[in-house]
């Protein structure tokens, strides 16, 4: 597989908007340049006696519309550069929805599957214990990304606490029981959805009863997606994780698929998931299944110049960040397919972090369907905004999105003076 890194990516989106713009070079290098970056080593002391040094990274990418804003992800692939790549597509994305904040990432090199509880308490506090001087509600809000969740929200917040004082605001998708918000973990698969159905009526005239839907990755935002496609009337035909792809043309019963992958003997994949109706698919013939809206929701660099002409959709919504490489999104503008763009397709999760990081200074809880109509009104607002820039522009919808965030990060860091 053409492995193209999430920084060639992040590199490739940035310049075609750049170049729409006319932005000067320096300016160019100004805004790509991150603020500040930590890097940090996280030891681990197994519970089998023996000890692995992790590496943990921090990067601050632009603050000048507010605390830096981003996940934190534990997986094997973290590098510095994926992580820089994350915390700039966060820029653009906290700018195109218009919330006040800046871009930001974090992440370790480590794979959670592998380690107990236990373990991975002691590396969430560890890589804490070295990075809380950067963080804070006012400063950096991290929130969880691939390989964590809510229960690591705790642990930094915890963490946190030790040496600044307990504030919930410092970190966002936390439990419930700890300030989180109603709707947040539902948030990212929702705004999938919001957008991914506005671009289906707009763009081919489908009403969600029409559209066939397949999701790669069945994670939060998969999965979440997956449901709430199916809940609007949309034939969900095909999922998959880590072990492979399944499909049923029909439409998969995903609540059984989500029982079998949560069952108490198994090991959190769909490994092994058999129905009738459902034929197990390969990964790399995953991109080619027969829909209308096909939804990458796992990895960057998931359609690429290898499997890029086996795309039978017409739609795609970016549900993972930077998941289309330059090459097979140039070709996919040619060949009339639209693809929606990471940062507006993605953005419920940190639309609803922004929430609740209101909520936790408010000091007051919002109801679910607050939140969730909320939700709705910025996403479609920043779609909205978009569609505005694609005439302008007469460019992709990413192109437009990308240019319209760029220039906010601009205009903010002229009238902060940067310069
Ligand atoms: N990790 C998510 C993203 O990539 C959410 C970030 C946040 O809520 O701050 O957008």
């Amino acid at each position: 597989m053409p492995k193209v890194s999430a920084y060639e990516i992040a590199t490739g989106n940035f310049n075609k908007a750049a170049d729409i713009m006319g932005l000067s070079d320096e300016w160019r290098t100004l805004i790509r340049t991150p603020f500040r970056e930590m890097k940090v080593e996280v030891p681990l002391h197994r519970e089998d006696g023996t000890m692995t040094v992790f590496s943990g990274f921090r990067i601050q990418h632009n603050g000048a519309r507010g605390p830096f804003k981003g996940g934190i992800r534990f997986s094997p692939h973290v590098d510095e550069l994926e992580v820089r790549a994350l915390a700039e597509t966060m820029t653009y994305k906290t700018a195109l929805v218009d919330i006040p904040f800046g871009g930001g990432k974090g992440g370790v090199n480590v794979d959670p599957r592998t380690l107990t509880q236990m373990e991975l308490e002691h590396v969430t506090r560890r890589y804490v214990s070295r990075i809380h001087l950067i963080l804070g509600p006012n400063r950096d809000v991290p929130a969880p990304d691939m390989g964590t969740n809510a229960q690591t929200m705790a642990w930094i917040v915890d963490q946190y606490g030790r040496q600044h004082g307990y504030n919930p605001a410092v970190v966002t998708g936390k439990p419930l029981e700890l300030g989180g918000s109603p709707g947040r973990e539902q948030a990212t698969g929702r705004g999938v959805v919001m957008v991914g159905l506005a671009a289906a009526r707009d763009h081919l005239g489908m009403d969600p009863k029409e559209i066939k839907v397949v999701v790669q990755g069945f994670g939060n935002v998969g999965m979440n997606a997956a449901l709430l496609f199916a809940e609007a009337g949309c034939t969900v035909a095909a999922v998959s994780d880590i072990s492979g792809g399944y499909h049923n043309p029909n439409g998969l019963n995903l609540e059984e698929a989500i029982a079998f992958k949560n069952r108490e003997e198994g090991d959190g994949t769909l490994a092994g998931y058999s129905a009738s109706g459902v034929e197990f698919v390969a990964h790399e013939d995953f991109m080619g299944l027969d829909c209308d809206m096909l939804v990458p929701a796992a990895m960057e660099s998931a359609i690429h110049s290898d499997n890029m002409d086996t795309v039978k959709a017409k739609l795609i919504v970016e549900g993972a960040n930077l998941p289309v490489t330059p090459k097979a999104d140039e070709y996919l503008k040619e060949k009339g397919v639209l693809v929606v763009p990471d940062i507006l397709a993605n953005a419920g999760g940190v639309i609803v972090s922004y929430f609740e990081w209101s909520q936790n200074f408010q000091q007051y809880r919002w109801s679910e369907e607050d939140v969730n109509s909320r939700l709705e009104r910025i996403i479609i607002k920043a779609y909205d905004d978009v569609a505005v820039q694609m005439k302008r522009h007469e460019a992709s919808m990413r192109e437009s999105a990308f240019a319209l965030a760029i220039d906010r990060v601009v205009t903010a860091e002229k009238l902060r003076g940067a310069l």
